[in-house]
């Protein structure tokens, strides 16, 4: 498999040149990945955020076989079926806020390329002339954010060597701080005068993932919100990663009074199973496109928008989810990440532990070793040796984070623990 690998395949976010052998993966179950040779590794930060009950879950696999013998896909502009109608309104019951409609797409970076050009279009809709048509159509991000790797996501996101050779291509954007006390002031004057050329405000609520799995507080995001929303600028909460209950609530937006205006999911919505993405939106948002007028129409869309399968297994995986014994599992996860958290502060490491943090299921840290960076060469050397003793971990950078699936066992857990304390003391 290796060497038919190395002959024809490119990996992602890899440098092909003197890249690792990959590990061909036969199956999965539970937390579990199992090799060709047989070994196990348990895996600790989902197969990139996307897993939540566990691999090839019988529950799951079992809904899409039926799903699959039925129909698996059809075109979504003038026809319609049962997974999308269910899972639309599924959606619309638990999300936070007042969402109206739902807009399918295939991935997390699409869900946000999506909500970005339903922004920008929404302020367009509503221009009287001509000459009204540049106003109201700037983004506003926060510094050290990631929307995804598409065009429209990359340029809301942090300029960073993920986007280094495509700066002079990327729009232009207003970043802001992640609010905090000390430059929220700051951050208000900056928007007021920019109040009206802004159209959409993006972020990742609490947690900024790829960004190096950085927090902050939800008092300093409310407070940022009513600004916002006081100049009458669309949220957009992208909760592609914080989304079902990776954040302790089933939605990231629940910590905050201010709800956003639209949210974008992805990862988890299909509990890591199959691609989809979505982008949810308020009654406003949408009103501004029922018009007699088919310039007014939202020319968007994707071969597989709406896929039958995708929408079949986000519809299982909800299921697992909204069980008592999953939201309890949850609840569980959160409170071992803050004891393991204790842990990390108190113990004593021939290396230096910086910022030690856990939002729900999410614990990172950062190893005080050369630049907080994603080049950094702690994430090789950590993710080898974690693989040695059966757990996979990639840390970002010098940034260690786990964010296991919600099924994780006290056992494992406890496993993941003593790997990565092992590894601190051993450096
Ligand atoms: C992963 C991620 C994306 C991009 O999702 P893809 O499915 O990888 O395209 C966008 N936003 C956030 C917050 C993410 O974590």
């Amino acid at each position: 498999m290796i060497e038919k690998d190395r002959k024809y395949i490119w990996h992602p976010f890899t440098q092909q040149k003197n890249m690792a052998d990959p590990i061909a993966i036969i199956r999965g179950e539970g937390t579990l990945l199992i090799d060709a040779d047989n070994n196990t590794y348990i895996d600790a930060i989902s197969s990139w955020w996307v897993n939540l009950h566990g691999h090839a879950h019988p529950y799951i696999a079992g809904k899409l076989y039926q799903q699959a013998m039925q129909l698996e896909q059809v075109i979504f502009a003038g026809f319609t079926h049962q997974p999308a109608i269910d899972l639309a309104e599924r959606l619309i019951d638990i999300l936070p806020g007042n969402f109206a409609k739902i807009f399918y797409s295939d991935n997390g970076s699409t869900s946000t390329e999506v909500a970005l050009k339903m922004a920008v279009q929404y302020w367009w809709n509503q221009r009287k002339n001509d000459v009204d048509v540049k106003k109201k159509n700037k983004l506003l991000a926060l510094k050290n954010a990631y929307h995804g790797d598409t065009f429209g996501a990359m340029s809301v996101s942090e300029r960073s060597v993920f986007t280094m050779a495509f700066h002079d291509l990327l729009f232009e954007v207003i970043f802001i701080d992640a609010p905090a006390a000390d430059n929220i002031e700051a951050t208000k004057e900056l928007i007021a005068s920019h109040s009206d050329e802004i159209a959409a405000f993006i972020y990742e609520p609490l947690v900024q993932g790829a960004g190096g799995i950085q927090m902050y507080e939800a008092t300093m995001l409310d407070e940022l919100l009513s600004i916002v929303q006081q100049h009458d600028i669309i949220c957009i909460a992208d909760e592609v990663m914080t989304g079902f209950g990776r954040t302790g609530k089933l939605f990231c937006s629940e910590y905050m009074q201010n709800k956003p205006d639209i949210i974008c999911l992805s990862k988890g919505l299909t509990g890591g199973t199959m691609a989809l993405g979505v982008t949810a939106c308020t009654e406003k948002i949408y009103n501004a496109y029922v018009n007699d007028d088919k310039l007014k129409t939202f020319f968007h869309g994707h071969s597989f928008t709406a896929n039958p399968l995708a929408c079949t297994a986000a519809l299982a995986s909800l299921d697992l989810l909204l069980k008592e014994e999953c939201l309890k599992q949850i609840d569980w996860l959160t409170e071992q990440n803050k004891l393991f958290a204790e842990t990390l502060l108190t113990a004593e490491f021939p290396v230096r532990l910086k910022n030690i943090r856990t939002q729900g299921t999410i614990l990172a840290f950062e190893i005080a070793e050369g630049k907080d960076e994603y080049l950094n060469n702690v994430s090789t050397v950590f993710t080898k040796k974690a693989l040695a003793h059966g757990i996979y971990l990639r840390p970002l950078g010098n940034t260690v984070y786990i964010m296991p699936p919600y099924c994780i066992t006290e056992e494992e857990y406890e496993r993941v623990k003593e790997v990565i304390i092992a590894i601190l003391i051993e450096n």
